[in-house]
């Protein structure tokens, strides 16, 4: 898609250091971070909104929803639980879509949003 910033980022026309990157998916650190640790799961597909996915996404998104734990480990937000069931760390998971949904990039994306609180969490 011509003047789409994630499909040029998807197809290396703006440097940006990826934290993952696969066939499918590349994942990369928000440009304007609302917490600690804010990066973006990008299909390089260029599908607009959550709301154009279909059936034949279902493997894709569930790709992107079982990347985001493993990076947010990655990445220091990961969520745990030590011997004593006491939990710490974790993240948001969003998709924004559309206007009221606050999505600035129509280009499919999940914000995972985490690290230690307070959060300016705009997102
Ligand atoms: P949306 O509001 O569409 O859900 O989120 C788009 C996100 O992309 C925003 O959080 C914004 O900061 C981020 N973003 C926009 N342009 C760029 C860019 O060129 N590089 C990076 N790394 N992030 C961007
Ligand atoms: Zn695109």
């Amino acid at each position: 898609m011509e003047n789409c910033i994630f499909c040029k980022i998807a197809a290396k026309q703006i440097p940006t250091k990826a934290i993952y990157e696969d066939d499918d998916l590349i994942a990369f650190h928000d440009i304007n971070p609302a917490a600690p640790v804010h990066f973006l799961i990008v299909p390089k597909q260029h599908i607009p909104t959550l709301a154009d996915c279909t059936e034949a996404h279902a493997a894709l998104l569930g790709k992107m929803a079982l990347l985001a734990p493993r990076l947010a480990q990655e990445q220091g937000c990961g969520y745990q639980q030590d011997g004593q069931g006491e939990a710490s760390g974790g993240y948001k998971t969003i998709f924004n879509v559309g206007p009221d949904g606050g999505q600035e990039v129509y280009h499919l994306h999940m914000h995972v949003i985490g690290g230690p609180r307070p959060w300016r969490g705009q997102r």
